[in-house]
C-alpha cells in the first residue's frame, strides 16, 4: 500500500486523526527542516507573497504530508489535496487549479506518478500562475488562457530520481526528509501516549521506538496496538514487558520487521540463495509489487544493512542471515 501499512491497521492513519501535529512546533525531530521552513514562511508573509513551491521526498510514514497540512496551518491559508495517481489527463488538474485560492497550498502526494502530459501544465502554473489549454484539434484549434491565483504547490514523492528535471527545478524549496532517532519517536511515542491517556512507561516508549522502523507512522500504530493489548490484559498500563509481549503478538521483531520484512528476506535466502537477485523475481515469488517492496520494504532493509543493492541485484548480508537464524553459505 502506498500509504506505509504494515498491514497492523486496515487503514494505518485512521485514528491518527488526535495524534497528526497540527503546528511545525508540536512535530518531533527534523529540525532543520522546521527552521528553513519557519524562515521562508517568515520571510513570505512579511512580503505578502505566497511560499515558494515545496518538494519533500523520503520513504513513506515520514511526516511528507503532515508537512503540507502544517505549512498553510501556519501561514492562516487553505489546502487542497490531490494524488499524482488521479491526474492521469490535464483536465483533472483543472478543478484544482481554478479552485485555489491567492495564496493556498495545492498538495500534490505522489508527485512522480503524474504524467508527463499533465505535467507541462503544471510548469507555466507554478511559474507565471497561468495555464493554457489547447481546445479541439487542426485548424479548429483554440488556446483558452487561464489566470490563476498565486499559490504554492507542495509535492511529495517516496522517488526523487523519478522526477523530470524541469519540475523539480520549479520547486523552490527542497526537502528531503530522513529516518528519526530512536530519542526523537520515544518523544513521540511519549507525547501521543499523553494524548491517547494511556500511561507509557518510559522503558517501554524505548521499546516501541526501537521496532517502528525510524518512521513515526509505525510508532503510532504500534502505540494503538500496544494501547488496546495493555488495556485488555494489563490494567491499562505499558510497561516493558506489557509492550514486548504485545508487539510479539503481532510479529514484530526486535529490529522492528515486521511479517512482510522478514518474509523478504526468508525468500531473498531461502528461494534465491541469499541473491543476487532482481527486485522482480522477489516480488513474483512474494506475491506483492515491486513498487511495494521499492518504496516500503527495502528502504529500511538497506539503511539496516540486512541487503545490499548491487548491479547484479538484492544480496542478504551476513547480518540478515544471523537475524533470521539461518546459516550463511560458507563461500560468501
Ligand atoms: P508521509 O506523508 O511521509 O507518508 P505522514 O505525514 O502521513 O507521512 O506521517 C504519518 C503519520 O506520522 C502522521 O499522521 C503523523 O501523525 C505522524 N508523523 C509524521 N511525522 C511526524 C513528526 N515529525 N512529528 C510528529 N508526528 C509525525
Amino acid at each position: 500500500t502506498p500509504d506505509g501499512s504494515d498491514g497492523l491497521n486496515p487503514s494505518p492513519d485512521e485514528n491518527d486523526g488526535k495524534l497528526r501535529p497540527t503546528r511545525l512546533d508540536e512535530m518531533v525531530g527534523q529540525r532543520d527542516v522546521i527552521e528553513r521552513l519557519k524562515i521562508a514562511i517568515g520571510a513570505a508573509m512579511r512580503r505578502s507573497e505566497p511560499l515558494g513551491h515545496v518538494l519533500f521526498d523520503g520513504p513513506p510514514g515520514l511526516g511528507k504530508t503532515t508537512f503540507a497540512t502544517v505549512i498553510p496551518a501556519e501561514m492562516g491559508t487553505t489546502i487542497q489535496m490531490a494524488n499524482g495517481a488521479g491526474l492521469s489527463a490535464p483536465k483533472d488538474l483543472l478543478p484544482y487549479l481554478t479552485n485555489v485560492s491567492s495564496h493556498s497550498v495545492l498538495f500534490i502526494d505522489e508527485i512522480h506518478r503524474v504524467p508527463k502530459a499533465v505535467e507541462e501544465y503544471l510548469y507555466t502554473a507554478m511559474e507565471d500562475y497561468r495555464i493554457d489549454i489547447v481546445l479541439g484539434e487542426g485548424v479548429n484549434a483554440r488556446t483558452l488562457n487561464f489566470e490563476l491565483q498565486p499559490f504554492t504547490l507542495i509535492g511529495a514523492t517516496t522517488r526523487a530520481g523519478m522526477l523530470s528535471a524541469p519540475l523539480r527545478d520549479r520547486f523552490q524549496i527542497r526537502e528531503h526528509l530522513g529516518w528519526y532517532s530512536e530519542n526523537q519517536l520515544t518523544d513521540l511515542v511519549l507525547r501521543n501516549a499523553k494524548k491517547l491517556s494511556i500511561e507509557v512507561e518510559q522503558a517501554a516508549a524505548a521499546e516501541i521506538a526501537r521496532r517502528s522502523r525510524s518512521t513515526p507512522r509505525l510508532a503510532n500504530n504500534r502505540l494503538h496496538w500496544v494501547r488496546d493489548y495493555a488495556q485488555v490484559r494489563a490494567k491499562g498500563i505499558v510497561t516493558i514487558g506489557v509492550a514486548r509481549d504485545a508487539l510479539d503478538m503481532i510479529g514484530i521483531d526486535r529490529l522492528g520487521l515486521d511479517k512482510q520484512d522478514r518474509n523478504y528476506l526468508e525468500t531473498l535466502i531461502r528461494v534465491f540463495a541469499g541473491g543476487p537477485s532482481g527486485l522482480e523475481a522477489i516480488a513474483h515469488t512474494m506475491n506483492v509489487s515491486s513498487d511495494t517492496l521499492e518504496d516500503e520494504v527495502e528502504p529500511f532493509l538497506l539503511r539496516s544493512e540486512l541487503i545490499v543493492r548491487t548491479r547484479r541485484g538484492r544480496i542478504a548480508t551476513t547480518k540478515a542471515f544471523e537475524h533470521l537464524k539461518m546459516q550463511p553459505p560458507l563461500n560468501s
